[in-house]
């Protein structure tokens, strides 16, 4: 079997443009998906790169050589912003930049001050090789959980990857091949076979990357209230109902507020309904602040009625938690514009026994949000039994 080093490269270039070319198109579809933009700069940089190197003898030494290794570690670089980015991790600069500025002046040396093809080859697989271990390294030690799994396999990939690089370092130049490159010899050839392979699986890995994370703002998008950012209706209702299982399992208790902004309708009818919708923002901003409490979950329930759970919150928590929420909503005003806009909540506080079910604790709450409505809004009110809880509360009734 004869390898050729010019048809090698030649499908590993068509591959590049093969892969640019699917990975922009991938994009077009998955706009929301803001890191892929630096993962398709970083591929077409590379395939532009290779391009360069590729018309060796037809172009000038220096852009062949120098400015198309100088592309080929740039894509680097962007791939590993990319990675970062997709990590949420900040990038740091430095690093990354003085190795391409090493690499590119040693190819640059070595090309033209002191010629000789097996130190470039070697800058060549030390660089990849750095590239690949820090991509890896990233991915293996600062993934999130929800990302996790494409975050290893992808890591895996890109660690044997490095490694391959690093045994490349070994593979010894035919003799005989001087300064041409298409002569280095049969090791050198089968090394651009399994490096073609690398890259074919880094790009696997990397959609793999995205589709999990894809999975995931899907996920969030359909549990989250598009307004507010809080969870949405059934979001509540399936997260409410599983805390609310597992405090009473443990034996602590749970705690639910419901509340519903007083004449909202009014709000929108003076001041117009993205006006409203700012006060619900407001509204939102004011809870996060008012109440935080470990595992809380908080949704917009519907309109302008929001549900906030307290796992292990006992009755007087509640309580207290739904006078701090009132309070500031009271004392605050949404700022619209030019504009300040007063609102206030009638509030329902309800606590669960053994046996309740979520739904049921919601209807409690309901009530006795309905009943604050009925005493004049702007207040806090509790459901049950009056004597008992009063008394479990220590009359702190609003
Ligand atoms: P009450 O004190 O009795 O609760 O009076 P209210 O005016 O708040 O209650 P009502 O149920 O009459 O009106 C609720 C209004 O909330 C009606 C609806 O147009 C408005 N609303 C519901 N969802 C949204 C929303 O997403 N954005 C805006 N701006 N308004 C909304
Ligand atoms: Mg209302
Ligand atoms: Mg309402």
């Amino acid at each position: 079997m004869h390898l050729d080093i010019p048809t090698l490269a030649l499908v590993s270039l068509l591959m590049g443009i093969a892969a640019s070319v699917g990975f922009t198109s991938l994009m077009a579809v998955l706009n929301t998906q803001k890191v892929l933009r630096i993962w398709v700069a970083s591929i077409w940089v590379n395939t532009l790169g290779i391009t360069l190197i590729g018309l060796r003898n037809h172009i000038p030494d220096v852009i062949s050589i120098v400015v198309g290794n100088g592309l080929l570690v740039t894509g680097n670089i962007l791939a590993l912003k990319g990675i970062a980015q997709h990590l949420g991790l900040p990038m740091r600069w430095r690093w990354p930049c003085s190795l391409a500025a090493v690499y590119t002046s040693a190819i640059a040396w070595f090309a033209f001050a002191s010629p000789n093809l097996g130190a470039r080859l070697l800058a060549g697989s030390l660089q990849a090789m750095a590239f690949n271990f820090a991509y890896a390294y990233l991915l293996l030690r600062y993934s999130e959980p929800d990302i996790r799994k494409s975050c290893r396999i992808a890591g895996a990939v890109l660690m044997i990857n490095g490694l391959f690089y690093l045994a490349r370092v070994f593979v010894p130049l035919d003799p005989a091949s001087s300064q041409d490159l298409t002569m280095a010899g049969m090791p050198v050839a089968a090394t651009y076979v399994v490096g073609i392979l690398a890259t074919l699986a880094s790009y696997f890995a990397l959609l793999q990357l995205i589709t999990e994370r894809l999975m995931v703002d899907l996920r969030r998008a359909a549990r989250t209230d598009g307004l507010t950012g809080l969870l949405n209706r059934s979001a509540i209702v399936a997260e409410g109902r599983a805390a609310l299982e597992r405090c009473l399992e443990r034996g602590q208790p749970f705690a639910l507020l419901i509340f519903d902004l007083d004449h909202f309708k009014q709000i929108n009818d003076r001041w117009g309904h993205d006006a409203g919708d700012a006060v619900l923002r407001h509204v939102t901003q004011m809870l996060r602040k008012a109440i935080q409490w470990p595992h809380q979950l908080a949704s917009r329930y519907g309109g302008e009625e929001f549900v906030v759970a307290l796992p292990g919150a006992t009755l007087v928590q509640g309580l207290e938690a739904a006078e701090r929420l009132r309070l500031a909503l009271a004392h605050s005003h949404a700022r619209v514009g030019d504009q300040t806009i007063p609102v206030t909540a009638s509030i329902g506080v309800a606590t669960a026994r053994q046996g309740t079910r979520f739904e049921h604790l919601v209807r409690q709450a309901d009530q006795a949000m309905y009943r604050t409505k009925f005493d004049g809004r702007n207040g806090v009110s509790f459901a049950g039994d009056r004597d008992s809880r009063l008394a479990e509360a220590g009359d702190t009734r609003c």
